[in-house]
């Protein structure tokens, strides 16, 4: 079987498993993470260490569980943000946006990044119907109102290090789309919205009856997600037969993998040559 790596500038960290969060979709259970799970900070810095055999690697992602619940000792996620950043990535982040709820938590965090770093910051918050994370009758989420209002009191210079995106999760039920209106307010202020399918993994599996149908030709199958839909997303003929795609390459302890489906390909200070081959080009 041929293995066709989409995106080999990612590296993906998942960093712990906890979150304060109870979505009806929630993807963990079908993820090779252990009930409180944690990266340690040490297994971060054997991380970026294997970082340096695979050349098109640029960008260090962490996702979960939670991301801003990571503390080790007086570390916290900012400090391995900016460890990743003097190893020489651009650092980034998923999050449900609770930490950036209260102002001065937004405004301590992201200043104290923005103080340590001139590289741009890769944010990724998960704003949906299924987050249940927005003011739905507003159309407005605190975490990104004071995510702007913060902006607009740094200097540019330090503004522009914080790039933020909202990643939606969209089912085939009309009701699972964000207000018009409010994508378009936070459009306006330099703000990107990607749009994803639910995806019947973990507990989205007991309702998969929701999650668009992308491999039907019938257009219907594709519900509420058919206005985000782009045809290349298709499967082609022979993929599933002859083809393996991933998206990237993915740290979980002390173990590498790809997913979809899950399997190692590595260990911390152990990557096979076909693998740092793979990853020998720039992209
Ligand atoms: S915020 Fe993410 S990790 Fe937490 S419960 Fe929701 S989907 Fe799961």
């Amino acid at each position: 079987m041929k293995i066709e790596i989409k995106d080999k500038s990612l590296m993906m960290i998942f960093l712990l498993e906890e979150c304060n969060f109870k979505c009806a979709h929630c993807g963990r259970e079908d993820e090779p993470m252990d009930p409180g799970y944690k990266l340690s900070f040490d297994q971060l810095q054997r991380c970026l260490s294997d970082c340096r055999n695979l050349k098109s690697i640029n960008w260090i992602h962490f996702s979960g569980g939670e991301p801003t619940l990571w503390k080790e000792g007086t570390r916290d996620l900012v400090n391995l943000l900016l460890e990743i950043v003097d190893a020489g990535y651009t650092p980034g982040f998923t999050t449900n946006g609770s930490l950036f709820v209260n102002y001065d938590r937004c405004r301590d965090f992201f200043s104290l990044y923005t103080d340590c770093s001139t590289v741009p910051l890769r944010l990724y918050f998960s704003i949906d119907t299924f987050h249940k994370n927005y003011n739905a009758k507003k159309g407005r989420a605190k975490s990104l109102d004071n995510i702007i209002r913060l902006k607009k009191e740094l200097s540019r210079e330090k503004a522009d290090l914080l790039n933020v995106s909202i990643i939606v999760t969209v089912s085939k039920d009309v009701d699972s789309l964000l207000p018009d209106e409010m994508i378009k307010n936070y459009e306006s202020r330099e703000i990107k919205f990607g749009f994803i399918p639910l995806y019947p993994m973990g507990k989205a599996k007991s309702f998969s009856h929701l999650c668009p149908d992308l491999d039907s030709d019938n257009p219907e199958g594709l519900g509420a997600y058919r206005r985000y839909y782009k045809k290349e997303d298709r499967k082609k003929p022979g993929d599933a037969e002859d083809r393996l795609r991933t998206d990237h390459i993915i740290l979980i302890g002390n173990d590498y993998y790809f997913s979809d489906p899950w399997y190692k390909v590595g260990r911390l200070g152990y990557l096979p040559n076909g693998i740092i081959r793979a990853y020998s080009a720039k992209p």
